[in-house]
């Protein structure tokens, strides 16, 4: 068995049901074919360009294939990340929540069907996300637009311990009411597990060094 596959079923075990989200962001398509032959179909990139490269051939030969955008998305990118991904995992203004639903109401089938809100949970300036007081107004506002809000996402700060930042974003998720946790990375997603995470997100832990 060849390492990729290795490190995945590895994750998965420890993972408890939770998802595996495999973040192929600057990796080789050689290393996301090994993925691909493991049977492995869960996919993240943080950026649409590349990931409109890499996946719209792929998508052409293995159609199951699930793609989260975790990555900022800006307002001139929404078209095309609504024909490429599943899932858009870092809603995170007024401006990008109307922009999505001006272009949604262009579509008549978008690709993508749900859509997280990304929270700044450390309160870090130079992170983008909602800041967790304005997270419940930000919530009910997409919903209110008709955006179909699934789930939370968050990178906490990389020089804490991530378990104070992970309580607080369950405790966000359950208190809307919202079913899906994106958190934990290669570094703390056993932790994320812990305090509920249903989407962990492994990059290097997976495919190695970028
Ligand atoms: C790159 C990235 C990951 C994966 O990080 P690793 O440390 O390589 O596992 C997860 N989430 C986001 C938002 C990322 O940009």
């Amino acid at each position: 068995m060849n390492q990729i596959s290795k490190n995945i079923n590895h994750i998965k075990s420890q993972i408890k049901g939770a998802k595996l989200i495999a973040v192929s962001k600057r990796q080789p398509v050689e290393k996301v074919m090994q993925a691909l032959g493991t049977g492995h179909r869960l996919f993240g990139e943080n950026k649409v360009q590349e990931a409109m490269e890499k996946w719209l051939p792929l998508r052409n030969k293995y159609s199951d294939i699930g793609l989260h955008l975790i990555g900022g998305l800006q307002t001139n990118k929404i078209k095309d990340a609504l024909a490429t991904f599943d899932v858009i995992e870092t809603v995170d203004s007024e401006k990008l929540a109307k922009g999505i639903i001006k272009e949604l109401d262009k579509l008549s089938n978008p690709k993508t069907k749900e859509f997280y809100i990304q929270i700044n949970i450390g309160e870090e300036p130079q992170k983008r996300g909602v800041m967790p007081e304005d997270t419940d107004e930000f919530i009910k506002y997409c919903l209110s637009l008709g955006i179909n809000i699934t789930g939370l996402m968050c990178i906490p700060p990389f020089e804490e311990k991530p378990d104070e930042y992970f309580a607080l974003m369950q405790k966000t998720a359950k208190r809307n009411d919202i079913p899906n946790l994106s958190m934990g990375m290669s570094g703390d997603y056993l932790t994320a597990v812990k305090y509920g995470a249903t989407h962990i997100r492994v990059g290097t832990g997976i495919f190695g060094e970028r």
